[in-house]
């Protein structure tokens, strides 16, 4: 049985249909993750421990195991395991993507260098420490702008702002979150800087793909349908195929392909982020990886007319070296939508589940939010609340079965009031 090395920061329902999909397609997988390394296997998945900030252990770590059983591919969830990713492929003689695209692609500013010096269509950008003083920093920034971290994601840190107070208020915020101990906890050195660009108006669209050996295969464009215009971009729906005509299609995954090109990625997933405008496709991101959380079960995929299988199996297939020409996605318009957070606070628990899934085309609503889970807004916290899944005969109605799944939903959540040295929450706010 072949021996697939998936590459997470967590377990959890994502990893869980990973392992639907190995089960089907009849691989074995090898967990990468980096918890503790005193806890002597507690989930019983015989996982790897590795270390995302120590990249050359860790990779000794997975040649070793690859000497008991020999690993055919390499997967990575997320953005933390995507260098590491890179680098075990490499070691193990395996087609991904070079580590150094890799590299380059998980930052911001790395990667606005590279797509400027190829010419593709970038924002003004700049980069400055983050202890600088904002206020004279303000005196050189064009408004509208955006300011972000270069290592972060989820969105978490990024704000616009359109005058000098704002983008005062803005660096600040940023410069604490970047303090924040989760982030030192990364031992990041980019999180000492702070990104700032322009601020690119137009539609936002993602794109899934597969590089083979260079070449862009698009196996999905999803459009965002609700306006990401500021001051915080919390990403809501994904709808594919996106409502707009097949040569502003064509234009996107050619726009994807140079920014995919000049970052070096080579092989394996990408998952991309663009702004399209008169001025042409503005790609924010490629990312050396699938697209994240839960979201891939938004895509099937079929062959020749055969029965559709899952996303995560045709990654599967794709990372044990099978080429993914001929799969194409399921004719059904799809969505998901990632359920905002509403207001901070702690979440206790949701009414309307049932009512939410019994929507028309409505297939899955999670709630992945746990009881007394705390809850952080943008731009400080990166989270959902769950995810609905639909499926139609076209994306406007999958846009509508998602908000009216979304609108049967009632969350309680409740308020917390900072203490000394604490929060005190009480219910029935
Ligand atoms: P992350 O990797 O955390 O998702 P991104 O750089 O992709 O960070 O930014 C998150 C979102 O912020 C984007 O999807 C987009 O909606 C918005 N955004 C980021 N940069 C710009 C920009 N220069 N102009 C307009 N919107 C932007």
């Amino acid at each position: 049985m072949k021996r697939v090395l998936l590459l997470s920061t967590a377990t959890g329902y994502q990893t869980r249909s990973f392992g639907e999909a190995a089960r089907a397609l009849g691989v074995e997988l090898v967990f990468g993750l980096d918890r503790c390394r005193g806890l002597e296997d507690p989930w019983g998945d015989q996982s790897l421990v590795v270390r995302y900030y120590d990249d050359d252990a860790s990779v000794e770590a997975i040649v070793s195991a690859a000497a008991e059983g020999p690993i055919a591919g390499v997967v990575a969830l997320g953005d933390r395991p995507t260098v590491l990713a890179a680098r075990a492929a490499e070691s193990l003689g395996l087609r991904f993507h070079p580590p150094e695209a890799a590299r380059i692609s998980r930052n911001k500013l790395e990667s606005r260098r590279r797509l400027s010096a190829a010419g593709l269509p970038v924002p003004s950008f700049r980069s400055v420490e983050a202890t600088a003083d904002p206020a004279a920093v303000a005196a050189d920034v064009r408004f509208p702008c955006v300011v972000k971290p270069l290592v972060l994601s989820g969105s978490r840190g990024v704000m616009r702002a359109n005058d000098p107070d704002e983008f005062a208020r803005a660096f600040v915020r940023l410069r604490h979150i970047l303090a924040a101990p989760d982030v030192r906890t990364l031992k990041d050195p980019a999180h000492g800087q702070i990104l700032i660009e322009d601020y690119i108006p137009g539609a936002e669209f993602a794109l899934e793909g597969v590089m083979d050996g260079g070449d862009l295969q698009t196996l999905a464009i999803f459009e965002k349908p609700d306006p990401l215009t500021g001051p915080f971009f919390e990403e809501t729906i994904y709808v594919t195929p996106p409502r707009i005509p097949a040569e502003a299609c064509q234009r996107i995954a050619g726009g994807v392909a140079a920014a995919a090109a000049a970052l070096g990625l080579r092989h394996g997933p990408i998952h991309a982020e663009c702004r399209v405008n008169a001025g042409g496709v503005f790609v924010l991101e490629v990312a050396a990886r699938p697209i994240g959380g839960l979201c891939a079960r938004a895509l099937r995929f079929s062959r020749d007319g055969g029965a559709a299988i899952a996303f995560e199996e045709l990654l599967l297939r794709c990372a044990v070296g099978e080429r993914v020409a001929g799969w194409a996605r399921e004719a059904c318009a799809s969505g998901v939508m990632m359920i905002p957070i509403p207001r901070a606070g702690v979440f206790r628990s949701v009414d309307g589940v049932d009512e939410a899934r019994a929507v028309e085309g409505v297939g899955e609503v999670l709630v992945t939010a746990v009881p007394d889970q705390h809850l952080v807004l943008l731009p400080e916290g990166a989270s959902y609340l769950g995810f609905i899944f639909a499926r139609a005969g076209s994306s406007d109605e999958v846009i509508v079965a998602l908000r009216a799944a979304h609108a049967a939903l009632r969350f309680r959540i409740d308020r917390e009031l900072p203490i000394a040295g604490g929060y005190f929450c009480f219910g029935g706010v």
